[in-house]
């Protein structure tokens, strides 16, 4: 998608309990900003937009603080915490009704936001789509990027298509954010999703910084969570490897019941129990897997089914500050695209 002037840019930052960090991020996002501005390749009503995920630090007293320093800078807050990819869907949700470009970034700035003007600059160039890509991650834990690389690789084998390395340092076009919107799954899964929806896409790659203050909020029960969320919106996968495990076992089973067979023509019964014995388990065994395992998909169709919110906004200090103007978007060259 080609824009043929300015177009508004708005960065979008998921927040959760960023106190320490939230004042310093903001004002380096801002300064990257202002020289965007001061080039003429965004609009100087271009925003930045803090999504609070529910903190329970001073983090919405900073975001209103600083709204009321600057106007660049805007807020949503939600009615508790409702994770990371809700506060991007929400920021994404809501800077898209003004916006013709959208960049989600991590409020710690472990990604670098240097980037962004690259990012804008390949926009311009008619990517719809741009990865920011981490080159190395030696500033993560051993475990963080062990589990990484295997979570990387378990999804390749399942078919599923990521950019590895890249989390959610990106910039989307609006019509992107548009395509994305209309997948209304509660728990989506926006890494996977995002490569699935196609558009002209490109990657620019960093050096990931560690946090320069506060600690992660992804514990190991969040990291598992975020990992199970994706193998399970995206694959049945793991349903037909019980299948293919279970005729494996029916055939073992099977070669065991004939030598068990062998045996009782001998009248070597004794010999016979432990094998019986050992099958009893291995086939109690599997059953309790492959229920466990279609029990994931039911719950899953039981939550969605529901349709419950995605997210409650309880303020939202964004789309005021356009109340008064004229919403302008879709300076587009292509006026075929459709919204
Ligand atoms: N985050 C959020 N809600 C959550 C957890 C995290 O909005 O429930 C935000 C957090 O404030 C940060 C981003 O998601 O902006 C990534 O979190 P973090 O930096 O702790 O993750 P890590 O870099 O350790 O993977
Ligand atoms: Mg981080």
């Amino acid at each position: 998608m080609k824009l043929v002037s300015q177009p508004r840019l708005t960065i979008v930052v998921p927040c959760y309990n960023e106190e320490p960090v939230l004042q310093a991020s903001a004002q380096v996002l801002n300064g990257i900003l202002q020289k965007l501005v001061t080039t003429n390749q965004v609009r100087s009503d271009s925003k930045i937009l803090f999504v609070d995920d529910g903190s329970q630090d001073t983090t919405w007293d900073l975001i209103t603080q600083l709204g009321h320093q600057d106007a660049v800078f805007t807020g949503l807050k939600f009615s508790r915490n409702y994770g990371q990819e809700s506060a991007l869907i929400a920021g994404m949700e809501v800077a898209n009704h003004y916006s013709d470009l959208i960049i989600t970034i991590d409020a710690d700035l472990q990604d670098d936001p240097h980037i962004i003007p690259d990012m804008v600059a390949q926009s311009q160039q008619g990517i719809d789509v741009v990865y920011g890509v981490r080159n190395d991650r030696a500033s993560d834990s051993w475990f963080k990027r062990t589990s990484a690389e295997g979570f990387y690789w378990f999804m390749k084998k399942l078919g599923v298509e990521l950019v590895p390395n890249h989390s959610d340092f990106r910039l989307l076009t609006s019509r992107v954010v548009t395509a994305l919107m209309t997948c209304k799954e509660t728990n989506p899964f926006i890494r996977g999703i995002i490569p699935q929806l196609g558009f002209p896409s490109a990657r620019l790659y960093y050096k990931r910084q560690p946090r320069q203050a506060g600690e992660s909020k992804y514990p190991l029960h969040k990291m598992i969570q975020f990992a199970l969320n994706g193998i399970l919106s995206f694959s049945i996968a793991p349903i037909r490897m019980v299948l293919y495990f279970g005729l494996l076992v029916c055939g073992g089973a099977l070669a065991m019941l004939i030598w068990i067979l062998i045996q009782h023509a001998h009248g070597d019964v004794v010999t016979g129990w432990s094998s019986i014995m050992l099958s009893v388990w291995f086939l109690g065994g599997f059953q309790l897997i492959a229920i466990s395992i279609i029990g994931e998909y039911v719950g899953r169709t039981f939550t969605e089914v529901k349709h419950r919110p995605r997210f409650i906004i309880q303020t939202d200090t964004y789309s005021k500050t356009f109340k008064s103007t004229e919403p302008t978007k879709f300076r587009l060259t292509h006026q075929t695209v459709t919204k």
